[in-house]
């Protein structure tokens, strides 16, 4: 589960890294399965990339454990989302490409690197939102039918074949309206992290 909280400065959360002053955890599990009134302890660390226009930045997210359950909360900084939303189209078709591998990898990043000259896009990258998407269909699929109960998503095929179904939902959406494109990225982004 993910807490999204507010960062007042946030060149002082990547300077102090993991001696940021993170909020603390809430006094009751916030998993609706458990609730348990109990402090949840610390539990590390983990990274994600924080895409910002020229600049790729791995910035770190603290993270709590409850003892009775024993899920795992993050706290991700609202700063990462909307910089986040600004590639999203570009991770989108980056995506498919792999998907469908019809080019190399090499050339796909090529091909990025001349659209997006000002993004740093990389073969990590590429690997570490194909393996998300994959690992996470169906849940993206979960938050899709939360939006529309009737989109129809992929039954069959494989998980490479349903990611790719999954994204050209995800591609043609805008087409439809606006707020659904803002709630599947929603979605999609959450699954990401
Ligand atoms: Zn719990």
């Amino acid at each position: 589960m993910q807490i999204i909280f507010h960062v007042d400065n946030i060149e002082e959360y990547l300077r102090k890294d993991k001696e940021y002053n993170f909020p603390n955890p809430p006094d009751r599990c916030p998993h609706p399965d458990c609730k348990c009134k109990v402090k949840l302890k610390k539990h590390g660390f983990y990274y994600r990339y924080y895409l910002d226009g020229a600049v790729c930045i791995k910035i770190t997210i603290r993270r709590y454990i409850c003892p009775v359950c024993k899920k795992i909360i993050s706290y991700l900084p609202e700063f990462c989302l909307p910089h986040f939303q600004y590639s999203f189209n570009m991770i989108v078709k980056s995506l498919k490409k792999t998907l469908i591998r019809t080019k190399t990898l090499s050339s796909i990043i090529s091909d990025l690197k001349r659209n997006f000259p000002t993004i740093l896009f990389s073969r990590r990258h590429i690997y570490f939102y194909t393996k998300r998407v994959i690992s996470n269909l169906s849940f993206i699929i979960y938050g899709l039918r939360q939006i529309d109960p009737y989109i129809k998503t992929p039954k069959t095929g494989s998980e490479r074949e349903k990611a790719r179904e999954i994204l050209d939902i995800i591609s043609i959406v805008p087409l439809f309206s606006q707020r659904f494109y803002a709630y599947c990225q929603k979605s999609f982004l959450t699954s990401l992290t």
